[in-house]
């Protein structure tokens, strides 16, 4: 492999990951060059913005409104003891700049809604969504949909995850069309528990998710859910179809 057109200290560091046929110097410099945004620096966005950031993504958003509580600890990878009271996506920010100062990290210190998700999502490609509501959830794919990006998600309760890729470029169902509407009462991690590893998990396979469209790597995942549990290490792919009732129908084409 020619070792052109990469610096060499990238050349050493990717090493690894470029020699991959799939990847390649193409690849990486595709990588460098991606624009991610992550909505939820928590369990499912630790690991995600850890596992981009080893990848070499070149530009990162992350937006998250919390503070890093004592129960974010045994989660959430990015931040320690001494990071409590602190701004996620400070710390989150730190954290990047550490492992690779070229990486452009841009943070929103507030809650995504209605009125700004536009302001912060826009000069994404890629949109992560590793929130823990269905409000959000929502809004995110909603958004998603309207201005064609494409949209990684994962969802985690006790032992089990589940992994959506959609790529509204292309057709594709979306998050409504498998859950029209929120469930009354809304099941969070805070009520019903969370297995720590499983958290690091669906983290990590949102990540791949991520490098596999920056790499346009026939994507086997888009339009399907990956549904995993943690305790019988059984993953299941399931394709969702569009649903007549989705809210969305109009969009979908
Ligand atoms: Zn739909």
């Amino acid at each position: 492999m020619k070792k052109a057109s990469i610096k060499s200290e990238d050349y050493q560091k990717y090493y690894q990951q470029l020699i991959l046929k799939k990847v390649g110097i193409p690849g990486q410099k595709k990588i460098f060059r991606a624009k991610v945004l992550i909505i939820g620096a928590g369990g499912l966005g630790c690991p995600l913005i850890l596992y981009l950031a080893y990848s070499g993504i070149g530009n990162l958003g992350i937006a998250d409104h919390d503070k890093i509580e004592l129960s974010n600890l045994s989660r959430q990878v990015l931040f320690t003891k001494k990071d409590i009271g602190k701004y996620k996506v400070l710390v989150s920010k730190k954290f990047v700049e550490r492992i690779n100062k070229k990486i452009n990290v841009k943070i929103f210190k507030e809650r995504v809604n209605k009125k700004n998700i536009e302001k912060i999502a826009k000069d994404y490609q890629i949109i992560c969504d590793g929130t823990d509501n269905f409000k959000s959830r929502f809004l995110i794919n909603d958004y998603c949909m309207k201005n064609k990006k494409i949209l990684i998600s994962s969802a985690i309760n006790k032992f089990d995850g589940q992994l959506f890729a959609f790529n509204f470029r292309k057709k594709t169902p979306c998050f409504r069309c498998f859950m029209p509407e929120a469930p009354s009462e809304e099941l969070n991690c805070e009520s019903d528990g969370i297995m720590t590893t499983l958290a690091g998990i669906a983290g990590s396979l949102q990540a791949n998710e991520v490098i596999k469209s920056i790499l346009n790597i026939k994507n086997h995942s888009n339009g399907n859910i990956l549904i995993f549990n943690a305790l019988d290490s059984n993953f299941r792919k399931v394709k969702l179809l569009k649903n007549p009732n989705c809210k969305n129908i109009n969009l979908h084409g």
